[in-house]
């Protein structure tokens, strides 16, 4: 047990990474040293009275059902809740469904969302398709200049949701300045935080109400697992947050929130080494001849460096890349690699390559991925835990097959 006078007893005044390992434990009767699972979807009560005060949420802290109360599940939302800085958290089985509920939480018919319109394939398809059909009108917006938030600003919205740094290409929104405008409308700000992982971005200190997480990305890391959450205050995440999980039930199963915690012990050391491999990869990519343009936040060609400098610690595990040559010598470069393979995912330990414009965003008509930026040469590059000189000898070698 910690001695209860030592300050580092409480888990707050920890650094991320004691955070990370020991945060939201709570032993059982056997003192095991990793987590346990509790694959239990019941739990049974001691008398008929202990039931109905629990269901009355008498008891607090109690379990009654694994739908929406799970103790594995609780270790993984409360150690992300303290890595965020946030008052309250809910795990759910993948990211879709994390942001699917944050943004329902905040809406109801006649409401009006507004979103940058560089989202992940997903959860642009949520804001632009889905909510119009249950009343919820939204409007997208260029999301790397502010102004553009505030003129697509009405009475009715409720929810301004941004991505940022934005899939694939890398663009940037100031949080800040975007959160100052939701809130002077009186809307709430939710931020997709995949990209920039809890480490190297904090949204709810630059005044966002919720962020979420695909945990399915960096936060597993190792392709074992899909997961989400969604944290914010005690308010918005316990209210209709925490209704909608206990009555629609987009539930994560308690083993799949073990995979995950296992992850989050380890992702300081991962995304700290994917991020120094990524800044190597970005400057070997910058001056290549075969090359367009790259796009990496913290690289100064980056059109919005000094954005990024400012609300990022590091430049993210992630860069794009335009080849000349359009698609054609953007799948040459794919088919030649031996290493990095090809695949939609990313923040995984391995290297993967993705051309967007045929796989995550080939729904969209050419003009809408051209206005993304999202063109014939561009590709996605997710950095892994692969030595970056081998990483460098790949693409080396693949962009001299163009
Ligand atoms: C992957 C991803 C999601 C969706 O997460 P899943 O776990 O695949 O459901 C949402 N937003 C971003 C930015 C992502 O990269």
């Amino acid at each position: 047990m910690p001695n209860p006078k030592n300050p580092l007893s409480d888990p707050k005044a920890l650094s991320p990474e004691t955070q990370l390992v020991h945060g939201g434990v709570h032993r059982t009767a056997f003192n095991e040293t990793s987590e346990p699972i509790f694959m239990n979807s019941g739990y049974s009560y001691p008398s008929s009275q202990h039931a109905e005060n629990l269901f009355l949420n008498k008891i607090p802290g109690a379990h009654n059902y694994s739908r929406f109360a799970n103790p594995t599940v609780d270790v993984f939302q409360d150690r992300m809740a303290l890595l965020e800085g946030a008052e309250a958290a809910r795990a759910f089985a993948t990211g879709m469904s994390a942001v699917t509920n944050a943004v329902m939480s905040q809406v109801r018919a006649g409401d009006h969302i507004v979103a940058s319109r560089a989202l992940f394939g997903g959860c642009r398809y949520v804001v632009e398709d889905f909510m119009p059909r249950w009343g919820v009108a939204s409007t997208l917006v260029d999301g790397r200049d502010p102004k553009n938030f505030e003129a697509a600003m009405q009475k009715n919205t409720k929810l301004v949701f941004i991505e940022t740094p934005t899939n694939p290409t890398l663009e940037l929104v100031d949080i800040a300045a975007v959160a100052e405008i939701a809130h002077a409308h009186g809307a709430k700000l939710l931020v997709d935080n995949v990209f920039a992982t809890p480490l190297l971005q904090h949204p709810l200190q630059l005044g966002a109400d919720l962020v979420s997480y695909s945990a399915t990305k960096h936060i597993d890391g190792q392709g074992r697992t899909l997961g989400g959450i969604v944290l914010g205050s005690k308010e918005l995440i316990t209210g209709e947050l925490h209704t909608l999980l206990r009555q629609t039930g987009p539930s994560i199963s308690p083993f799949n929130a073990w995979v995950l915690l296992k992850g989050l012990e380890t992702l300081p050391l991962r995304v700290s080494q994917m991020t120094a491999s990524a800044v190597k990869v970005a400057d070997f990519l910058a001056t290549h001849p075969k090359l367009e343009r790259i796009s990496y936040p913290f690289h100064p060609s980056h059109p919005q460096y000094e954005v990024a400098k400012r609300q990022m610690s590091a430049g993210s595990t992630l860069v794009a890349l335009e080849v000349k040559g359009g698609r054609e010598a953007a799948f040459k470069l794919s088919d030649s690699l031996a290493v990095i393979l090809i695949s939609n995912n990313l923040g995984d330990a391995k290297s993967l390559i993705t051309h967007p414009g045929t796989t995550t965003h080939a729904r969209f008509t050419e003009e809408v991925r051209l206005e993304s930026g999202i063109t014939p040469g561009l590709l996605r590059l997710s950095v892994g835990l692969e030595n970056a000189d081998d990483l460098i000898k790949d693409l080396s070698f693949a962009l001299d097959q163009i």
